[in-house]
């Protein structure tokens, strides 16, 4: 492929992440203490005001897989008995550090003094922190955060999870950090996500907009990177905001579709919902077949996999442990089955999608259970076409290019069948 064409606030985008693995590298040597925690619910804000690091297990995992690195670890993870049904980034994180632990940047991570669950959603966490705290013998704590089974978090639900900050997370940080939880510091940090929030939301919405300035799935993974990392609540996260918002903006007003690896993309021939991650193992690869035919992705689900900030939700610094509470508890995978289909529905008709895919990956339980449903009924919803691709995360085993790429063409002709007043159902696809 020719040489990959950025944007300013890509390049921001790559030195922020690439200085944050500098900084876990040097953590040791700095006198800094290190929490591992996820990304659904993290409360990088909290972890923060305490000067200490995050770490996310599974942005390791997806960064080995973009540089196609992870089929090596899973096989080593099997071979030391994980079965090919555990989810591939828990084996790729265990091939990690069974090969020294150094990280996606070709540094050294540094080992947890702190494993926090601040999600349960997903069972898988719960069995990958044992692990690793088996590996590492350091203390856990494990947030109970209620799943959204009304589809709502109720005041009773956020207490509960304020109840477990209070008794049991705050003073695990305070013991580790060796100081007191400094609440003026956490509401100006609160303040400072909320304000990059506002920003990110506006990027997502500006896809509204005919042709879409952005891609909100390959694209947009790019755009989620600092929020739902370790940039929330600091002045680098907000800067980046403004300056990829501004950037969009610009697009617009200059009639530009999304930019890709390859540039300007031309006609925005068809327009797409995504449901799921992408594949990261053929990242470049899956996003070409999907410029190339001119189809844009307008907005996505995977992109709230930290928090669906377009229906509401910013950290709200006057209330700093209840906001925290119910971000927990407001990532995508928390939400029950008709609430995800209420948003795809919503997502297809606000911005005027022609269909919608479905990427269900393997590994991953917490999007893939009820996907098969999803289609068929935001297809009955929308009387929109929608597509079932199966890949999975980060192992190269379960990425069929020909196939996937044969039945998108295949999907996208039945779209244009559609416009020329044609029969169409929806397609499903299999590695
Ligand atoms: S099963 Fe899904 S949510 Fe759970 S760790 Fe794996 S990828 Fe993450």
């Amino acid at each position: 492929m020719s040489t990959v064409v950025r944007d300013q606030s890509q390049e921001l985008q790559k030195q922020l992440i690439s200085g944050y693995f500098d900084s876990l590298s040097t953590a040791n040597e700095d006198g800094k203490k290190v929490v591992y925690t996820f990304v659904p619910g993290n409360l990088t804000e909290l972890i923060r005001a305490f000067d200490l690091l995050p770490v996310l297990p599974e942005i390791n995992a997806l960064q080995y897989g973009m540089r196609q690195k992870t089929g090596q670890f899973i096989l080593d993870a099997e071979k030391a008995g994980h079965s090919e049904d555990v989810c591939t980034y828990v084996k790729a994180d265990l091939g990690m550090i069974r090969a020294g632990n150094i990280g996606p940047t070709g540094k050294k991570l540094p080992k947890p003094d702190l494993l926090l669950l601040s999600y349960t959603g997903c069972y898988t966490f719960m069995k990958w922190f044992e692990l690793l705290r088996e590996e590492y013998q350091c203390p856990v704590v494990m947030l109970h955060v209620p799943y959204q089974g009304d589809g709502k978090i109720s005041p009773a639900h956020r207490d509960y999870v304020v109840q477990q900050l209070k008794e049991k997370l705050i003073p695990a940080l305070e013991e580790l950090s060796g100081k007191k939880l400094d609440e003026d510091r956490l509401k100006e940090m609160l303040k400072l996500s909320a304000m990059a929030e506002d920003d990110l939301v506006a990027v997502f919405q500006s896809a509204k907009a005919k042709p879409s300035p952005i891609d909100a799935w390959f694209g947009g993974v790019y755009y989620i990177g600092p929020m739902f990392t370790a940039f929330r609540g600091t002045q680098a996260g907000v800067d980046y905001y403004k300056l990829l918002r501004a950037e969009v903006e610009e697009r617009i007003r200059l009639g530009k579709g999304p930019i890709t690896p390859e540039g300007d993309m031309n006609q925005e021939r068809f327009r797409l919902v995504a449901e799921g991650p992408p594949n990261w193992t053929s990242f470049r690869e899956f996003w070409k077949m999907f410029y190339d035919e001119g189809a844009t992705v307008v907005a996505s689900t995977y992109t709230k996999v930290g928090g669906t900030y377009d229906f509401g939700f910013r950290h709200d610094y006057t209330r700093p442990l209840e906001t925290l509470a119910e971000y927990c508890g407001e990532c995508y995978t928390n939400r029950n089955v008709p609430t995800r289909i209420d948003m795809l529905v919503k997502y297809v008709e606000e911005y005027e999608a022609d269909g919608f895919i479905i990427n269900s990956v393997k590994s991953c339980n917490s999007f893939s259970a009820g996907q098969l449903l999803i289609l068929r009924e935001v297809e009955r919803r929308t009387g929109r076409p929608g597509a079932f691709i199966e890949s999975d995360l980060v192992d190269p085993r379960y990425f069929s290019a020909a196939n996937i790429k044969n039945r998108l063409e295949s999907y996208l002709q039945m779209i244009e069948a559609r416009r020329a007043g044609g029969h169409v159902s929806g397609l499903e696809v299999s590695p």
